[in-house]
């Protein structure tokens, strides 16, 4: 053994226990009491968690003239510091691009760069016979995910195009991921308003309500039963869409749900916050009002929402935001999170009681694993499994602010907020990234996970 992790409770998503775990070459080796023969790393007082898997992240996103202020070296070292140990982002094509060329220019960005490991997903604009083509042959290289928009012109595709990207991912086995509004309710809503004169952050949720998400979901949903492939609905974010997906479920579908740390935690009425900083939440599905948390919560709990990803893609508030200042449809969309959603789930789920330990594992690390073909590699403590570990103090207090936190941002969204419990020590395949708090890693460590398709998973 190369290092042992020793007097920590270990817990995964299925057991908690007290256990040393042995290490060599990257790989967990030993999970038993009392190991000795190799420098010991103490997690006595902590739990010892699986790294976390922030499996929805937007790292150099060009929009619109901006560009979203981490790149793969930024957004790796606040992942690491929050206890995240492998990220998913995307491969974006411009419409024409091959996806090819986007898949090169990607890597590049992030090979040598990454500090933590990293996936990316394959994001399909259209169902040309090039690009369908391009999707089953980057699928064999282990792109097992597909991505794909029913609004944002740059990259949504219509009920047709969708139905034949489905089918293509049940032939291949890859897992599609999609951003469900509907587009033309969001064109017209904001018309309305903009004609209206209304042109505050404000307009920004009711120009996108619950109902235009639900509808979407409900289609993409229906369309996916139609060619029998599993999906994942993005970002939910309200009891309307969840009683979609839940009524699929329960009729037998294989329909996933995605949820983020703020439309768990946030509501909308920091839209109308002063001086313009209700811009800082405008991301897309919005933020909801405050009634939609629970039910959320709760659904988390009962498996019907099956993990928390950031949706993370920060924008400046002091330059970028600014440019919707006085149009809400030209603020930039998005804010940061990679860094914060795990000590934010473990406070204000686990200790509130609003979520088990098992299920803080399963849905911030296991879970993401499994259905992006990650398992039993990573999303798990197991021997065989790459020593990603997360030593958790979860007596820390830590007073969240974007002046400490490595987010490459002028804000946090959760700004003031003390959370109790945080990550001391972080290792990703052995290697120790994070020690005390501060970040010790390397650029380039991260290596790029190829992955397996829904075909091999278990239990998808
Ligand atoms: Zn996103």
């Amino acid at each position: 053994m190369d290092l042992i992790i020793k007097g920590g409770t270990v817990v995964t998503a299925t057991a908690t226990f007290r256990a040393d775990i042995g290490v060599r070459n990257g790989i967990i080796t030993h999970i038993a009491q009392d190991l000795t023969g190799a420098p010991p790393v103490d997690a006595t007082g902590c739990f010892v968690f699986p790294g976390f898997i922030d499996a929805h992240v937007h790292f150099s996103l060009p929009v619109g003239g901006f560009v979203s202020t981490d790149d793969f070296y930024t957004g790796t070292i606040a992942a690491a510091c929050g206890g995240t140990t492998t990220v998913i982002d995307f491969i974006t094509p411009e419409r024409g691009q091959s996806l090819h060329e986007a898949t090169d220019l990607r890597r590049a960005e992030a090979d040598g760069r990454a500090v933590v490991d990293y996936a990316l997903h394959l994001t399909a604009v259209d169902a040309a016979p090039r690009t369908l083509r391009e999707v089953a042959s980057l699928a064999a290289e282990g792109y097992t995910s597909l991505k794909l928009y029913t609004t944002y012109p740059a990259v949504m595709v219509d009920d047709a195009a969708l139905l034949q990207l489905l089918e293509l991912a049940r032939d291949l086995g890859i897992m599609p991921l999609v951003h469900t509004e509907n587009h033309a309710a969001i064109e017209h809503l904001k018309a309305r308003f903009l004609a209206q004169g209304k042109t505050e952050p404000h307009y920004h949720p009711l120009s996108r309500p619950p109902t235009v998400e639900a509808e979407a979901a409900q289609r993409v949903i229906t369309l996916a039963g139609l060619v029998d492939c599993p999906l994942i609905i993005a970002h939910l974010t309200c009891r309307q869409t969840l009683a979609v997906v839940e009524g699929a479920q329960q009729a037998g579908q294989a329909v996933y749900a995605e949820v983020t740390p703020n439309h768990l935690l946030l509501s909308d009425e920091l839209y109308d916050l002063p001086d313009f900083e209700g811009a800082k939440y405008v991301l897309s599905p919005p933020l909801r009002d405050s009634s939609h948390q629970a039910p959320l919560w709760r659904a988390l709990e009962r498996g019907a929402l099956a993990m928390v990803s950031t949706d993370h893609c920060p924008w400046t508030f002091a330059e970028q935001k600014q440019h919707g200042r006085h149009n809400f449809t030209q603020i930039p969309n998005g804010a940061p999170g990679i860094e914060t959603r795990v000590p934010l789930l473990y406070s204000e789920g686990v200790r509130r009681g609003q979520l088990s330990l098992h299920r803080f594992v399963d849905t911030c690390a296991t879970t993401p694993a499994r259905l992006y073909g990650l398992f039993p590699r990573k999303g798990t403590i197991a021997v065989g499994s790459d020593a990603d570990l997360v030593i958790f103090d979860p007596e820390q207090e830590v007073t969240l602010s974007y002046t400490t936190l490595h987010q490459n941002v002028d804000y946090c969204p959760f700004e003031g907020w003390t959370v109790r419990g945080y990550p001391k020590t972080v290792l990703v395949r052995g290697q120790t990234v994070v020690q005390d708090g501060e970040f010790v890693g390397a650029a380039g460590w991260g290596q790029f996970l190829p992955r397996q398709p829904f075909h091999h998973r278990r239990s998808v």
